[in-house]
């Protein structure tokens, strides 16, 4: 199989192999904006308070993370460059979709069409972000993000999105993070991605933890070669961290550790920085992997759930057209 060693980060490609502890799903700094409306918990926007979470993440052993927020959804790739660069810790940003009650209102993404939208998302992975006030940045994005909802991908609101997702993700190799509503259909929209040539592997979908319950779907996504993200831990409106574990363990003693990957999905309520009282974007490391150990799961599978399988997802072909050093054998 080809080795895919390069991981893009916004600061720069980095080998696979140097990113450490890696969380896939995190909200780092995310700007005031139609999230904050519908959610203030969705709301980090304090520079300072952002940057002592990653320096606490990265004294606890924590290596990278990907901040899952989008251009045009309240991301600030500047903002993120300069935390990276603050706290030692590799971020990856994305470039895609979100929800789109979570859309800034001056977006052009809904008036794009497939190929507009196609270029734009390139260009972020390829070229660099757009920062909010319309600047090109050098920092670019190394993960298309998309979101599904209960409407799916028969919703005229979000089917150009899905197909420019979808193009994206072929043309540069770069993985695919889709975020998932209950009620929506992720073995739907594998069917639509494997028939444009999205190869299983290089999808990760998030959420399924708390958004579908029948494991006999998420078993059915595994052995199609998928990776899930379970995030849903220390989120106890959802439910309990004994919960979790058990979901985890059941997964890995289906044989499935090296297609599993383990993140918070942070708010600011929960983020001690900000608003949290008992967590903290390194409780994985601090609490909730001795947890996995004391319940029987692994090193081995720990160490593959939290550093080799984001190294392999998150790392794709970088295009020797983009003026990286590509080293092709
Ligand atoms: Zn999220």
């Amino acid at each position: 199989m080809e080795k895919l060693p390069w991981v893009r980060t916004v600061q720069g490609d980095v080998p696979a192999a140097s990113l450490g502890h890696t969380q896939c799903h995190e909200h780092i700094y995310l700007r005031k904006g139609p999230s904050y409306d519908v959610n203030p918990a969705l709301c980090m926007d304090d520079f300072s308070r952002s940057l002592q979470e990653l320096s606490d993440y990265r004294a606890a052993g924590g290596g990278a993370i990907v901040d899952a927020q989008p251009g045009d959804f309240g991301r600030d790739a500047a903002v993120l460059q300069a935390l990276s660069a603050r706290s030692g810790v590799a971020i990856v940003a994305v470039t895609g979709f979100h929800k789109l009650c979570f859309l800034e209102p001056q977006s052009s993404l809904p008036t794009l069409t497939v190929p507009a939208l196609t270029a734009r998302f390139i260009g972020e992975i390829t070229q660099g972000m757009t920062s909010p006030d319309g600047r090109l940045l050098p920092a670019r994005a190394g993960m298309v993000k998309a979101a599904l909802t209960e409407g799916g991908l028969e919703d005229p609101a979000y089917r150009p999105l899905w197909e420019a997702a979808a193009r994206t993700a072929v043309a540069t190799g770069a993985p695919l993070m889709v975020h998932t509503d209950p009620g929506s259909d992720p073995l739907g929209l594998m069917t639509f991605l494997t028939a444009r040539g999205v190869a299983p592997e290089r999808v990760l979908l998030c959420h399924l933890d708390r958004t579908v319950p029948d494991t006999a779907t998420h078993l059915a996504l595994l052995r199609q070669g998928a990776y899930l993200c379970y995030d849903t831990i220390h989120r106890l409106k959802y439910h309990s961290d004994a919960e979790e574990l058990s979901r985890i363990a059941g997964i890995c003693r289906a044989g499935f550790s090296h297609r599993l990957v383990l993140s918070l999905d942070t708010t600011n309520e929960r983020l001690r920085a900000y608003r949290a009282a008992d967590m903290g974007l390194n409780y994985l490391l601090t609490d909730f992997l001795p947890m996995l150990r004391r319940a029987g799961v692994e090193h081995g599978q720990i160490r593959a759930m939290c550093r080799s399988n984001a190294a392999h997802l998150l790392s794709f072909r970088i295009s020797p057209s983009a003026g990286e050093q590509e080293n092709q054998t």
